[in-house]
């Protein structure tokens, strides 16, 4: 393998653990420099890619490159020219070896970085390429509606679901169809990151005036993740002006979040009630049937010829989003570019060993304690204590299921853990909660949340 390939194959690893803006910010115009007895350099296009590489995120790229190649003794990060260049020169050393390269990266990731200047929005999420099912066809409809008839009948449209099941994808999609059907219409896409760090660089140069004057002349507002201002006082008061200043005139807003307005804490209420004022879409989890039509999609457009056995293989293990079956579909298509073989089902296997789901190894009683004690924002002692509030009877009896179901711990193991209850105690938890989650929506709701935090180690 070049070292190239080895560097894309590690992306698409890294891919996975971090959010898209993240991932194409820091990871962007990197690439693998030299070699040797374990030791690898990656090049960086700047000090500031540099420091945050190697202060957050040498871990995950030690661990991705582990994945991908193997026995590695450390990864040091230097700064250097950007890679296009090199991939040139020695493009021209070993035509052949390159053409499978450039290949590779266009398919797994350049197309990430293709984002238009002034709307700041990535072509490759249209329409086309996105399927439609009862997993998401309210929030689809309501995004065609929202195309047809402008600013007029859902504002703001206020896209939610948990990650990687597809909102950045719609709300750039709108965006992009937008564009595509008006041709004097000025829009936008923010990343809400990205918004908060434009405003608090106009407050530190004292342009904040200009810079909401400069929101006026949007005809589309869309901003991606809007869960991020919680907690940011300043900022949400000028994106309140920002966002009267644009509703009044009838300019469309579209949001995304991870969560429901009323779940977003410490949003204002009178953010919260903007946003429930237009039209709210969640967007669930594709069942098995979607994933294989996903898939098969994908593996379409990748041109890539993989049996239908393997394509619900795929479907079949990997459940929790759709950027996972895109993560799983990209390993095997590597491999195949790589090997010029289709994986046997023994090689599938280990391909996709680490992404399959083994909650057993991802969680563990202290991480389900702490999650579900800041959720519903007790003390973790209170879960192993006598108290019988109902505001910690509750939480209680969630980490108790929640360790039965995902840790598949054993009911007196569950009832030592948490205070020395009797196994009896446990056993009725866990139906208690089994049964209501049948009938009880917000329950299923905040245990949704709950596990998302879980495994994506937010607490
Ligand atoms: P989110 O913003 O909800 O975290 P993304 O929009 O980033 O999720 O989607 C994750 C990946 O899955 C993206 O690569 C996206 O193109 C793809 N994707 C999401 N939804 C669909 C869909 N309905 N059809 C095809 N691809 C999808
Ligand atoms: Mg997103």
């Amino acid at each position: 393998m070049t070292n190239q390939e080895i560097w894309q194959i590690t992306l698409g690893e890294i891919e996975l653990s971090v959010s898209r803006a993240n991932f194409i910010t820091w990871f962007k115009n990197t690439n693998i420099i030299s070699n040797k007895d374990g030791k690898i350099i990656v090049g960086v296009p700047n000090g500031f890619a540099k420091e945050w590489l190697e202060n957050k995120y040498n871990k995950l790229v030690l661990k991705a490159l582990r994945n991908s190649i193997g026995y590695i003794k450390n990864v040091n990060y230097i700064i250097s020219s950007s890679p296009e260049h090199q991939v040139k020169t020695r493009q021209k050393a070993r035509p052949k070896k390159e053409k499978i390269n450039l290949d590779l990266k266009e398919q797994l990731d350049i197309r990430e970085f293709k984002k238009d200047e002034k709307t700041n929005l990535n072509s490759r999420y249209d329409f086309g390429s996105f399927v439609v099912a009862s997993f998401n066809e309210l929030a689809y409809a309501a995004s065609q509606s929202v195309i047809k008839d402008l600013g007029k009948i859902y504002n703001p449209l206020f896209i939610y679901g948990g990650v990687g099941v597809g909102k950045t994808h719609l709300i750039q999609a709108i965006g992009n169809e937008v564009i595509k059907t008006y041709n004097d219409k000025n829009v936008i896409y923010l990343p809400s990151e990205r918004f908060c760090a434009d405003l608090i660089s106009s407050i530190s140069n004292q342009t904040i005036e200009k810079f909401k004057d400069d929101y006026r002349k949007f005809d589309v507002l869309i901003i991606d993740d809007i869960q991020f201002l919680a907690g940011k006082e300043k900022t949400q008061e000028i994106f309140f002006h920002i966002f009267n200043g644009l509703y009044e005139k009838n300019k469309q807003i579209i949001l995304s979040s991870d969560r429901a307005p009323k779940a977003i804490p410490t949003l204002e209420e009178r953010l919260r009630s903007r946003f429930e004022g237009g039209m709210m879409a969640d967007i669930g989890r594709p069942d098995f049937e979607t994933r294989l039509v996903i898939l098969k999609k994908k593996a379409q457009d990748l041109n890539i010829n993989i049996s239908d056995e393997t394509l619900s293989y795929i479907a079949i293990n990997i459940q929790k989003n759709i950027r996972e079956l895109e993560g799983a579909l990209n390993r095997v298509f590597a491999f195949i570019k790589l090997n010029n073989i289709i994986p046997n089902q023994k090689q599938l296997t280990k391909i996709l060993k680490t992404l399959i789901s083994n909650p057993q190894k991802r969680t563990n009683y202290k991480k389900i304690a702490e999650v579900v004690a800041s959720f519903y924002d007790i003390n973790v002692s209170d879960l192993i204590n006598r108290s019988r509030k109902k505001e910690i009877v509750k939480p209680r009896q969630i980490v108790m299921y929640l360790m039965r179901e995902e840790l598949k711990n054993s009911y007196p193991s569950i009832g030592t853990r948490l205070g020395d209850r009797d196994h009896t105690t446990v056993i009725y938890a866990c139906e208690k909660i089994g049964k209501e989650l049948e009938n009880d929506e917000t329950l299923e709701q905040e245990l949704n949340l709950i596990k998302e935090r879980l495994y994506n180690n937010i607490v």
